[in-house]
């Protein structure tokens, strides 16, 4: 990976905004580029992120066929690659990316987004994928740290903790940056695709219909609801032929009360069948978290992160829904169940949940 990197030749995954891949080597995508060099003069004036958004909508430039989302103006802006220099490992090359914006402008707005909130400050200081990331190798967790490199400068590094109690465990550490930034890049990428969105929705809707034609628990109360009834309606006619015994009495009020919990207890679960969660709301939730800071973002969608030398699965959440008394509340989708694989750009197969697997 490095001698391609050396040989200045892109190392695969996905091409941010503004660049294309052209046999092997990242090429200035024009129409785009011109996009982002208004993004960062625009920022560097001093305009704020929501109006160069307006700005954008009302020239008829979209992203993936909506308007920019803030998060993906902060990505562009706060992207080095942008000004052509591209960071792997404590290696800089700077033969990767054509740079579409000029250093003074990017150093400009490398500045302003440093001293707001989104920038450095919220990102350095707390480690956005905490108890999410667990090693892909050995299955234990893995932790920021800080470390300090041999110039002596601090830095902080997600690391497999099975491996530093010498478990034996081989799963290089990753900057903390670089992780994180990767992280939330990749969600909004995959999720901010259309296609991929709606192909998530339609599996989602498919599995709350399957879901809800197996609800054993609701068939296994009916039957037994049938079977009470029947037992009452045997008594009763006994009792109307004149053998009235008080055991017989006893039982009676038994089934009674039986079947009155039961009652209670189907229309619960009838009230978790009713509530449905519509094609609207699965889209809204995706489309909502993906508006969020990138720390709510990560709480909203990622629910585990299982992290390899050479890529990463992530394991998302999925909408959650409550009946209309909430203390009967429940997971549509409980976890529990095998979870399905989704490859990038593949066909999903599996069960439930989803998760999508990502090279490096
Ligand atoms: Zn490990």
């Amino acid at each position: 990976m490095n001698e391609t990197r050396r040989k200045g030749n892109f190392t695969g995954g996905y091409i941010i905004y503004g660049y294309k891949v052209v046999n092997g080597k990242v090429q200035i995508d024009e129409e785009r580029a011109e996009v982002v060099r208004f993004i960062y003069e625009e920022y560097a004036k001093g305009v704020y992120v929501k109006d160069i958004i307006r700005d954008l909508t009302n020239k008829g430039i979209y992203n993936r066929g909506k308007p920019f989302a803030k998060n993906t103006i902060y990505n562009i802006l706060k992207n080095e690659k942008y000004a052509g220099i591209y960071r792997h490992n404590n290696e800089v090359f700077e033969n990767i990316y054509p740079a579409i914006v000029p250093m003074d402008i990017y150093e400009v707005v490398r500045q302003k987004t440093d001293s707001n909130k989104y920038g450095k400050r919220s990102v350095d200081v707390v480690y956005l994928l905490r108890n999410k990331v667990k090693c892909g190798y050995c299955g234990s967790a893995i932790n920021a740290e800080r470390g300090t490199a041999k110039n002596g400068e601090v830095k902080r590094y997600y690391k497999c903790m099975g491996r530093k109690h010498n478990n034996g465990c081989k799963k290089a550490q990753v900057r903390k940056e670089v992780l994180e930034q990767y992280v939330i890049d990749n969600i909004i990428e995959k999720l901010g695709d259309k296609d991929t969105l709606e192909y998530i929705v339609d599996q989602l809707l498919e599995l709350q219909e399957r879901k809800i034609q197996e609800n054993t628990a609701l068939k296994m109360l009916v039957k037994e609801q049938r079977q009470t009834e029947n037992s009452i309606n045997n008594i009763m006619s006994a009792i109307e032929n004149g053998g009235t015994s008080n055991t017989a009495m006893k039982r009676l009020r038994e089934l009674e009360n039986k079947n009155e919990e039961l009652e209670k207890q189907i229309r619960i679960e009838r009230a978790k069948t009713a509530c449905r969660i519509s094609k609207e709301e699965i889209e809204r939730y995706y489309k909502t978290a993906l508006q969020q800071e990138p720390q709510m973002l990560i709480n909203y969608l990622v629910k585990e992160i299982l992290l390899f030398n050479d890529k990463m699965e992530i394991i998302y959440n999925t909408p959650r829904t409550l009946s209309l008394d909430e203390s009967q509340g429940f997971l549509l989708y409980d976890g529990n169940s095998k979870m399905q694989t989704y490859e990038t750009n593949g066909v999903c197969k599996g069960k439930t949940d989803f998760r999508l697997v990502m090279k490096f």
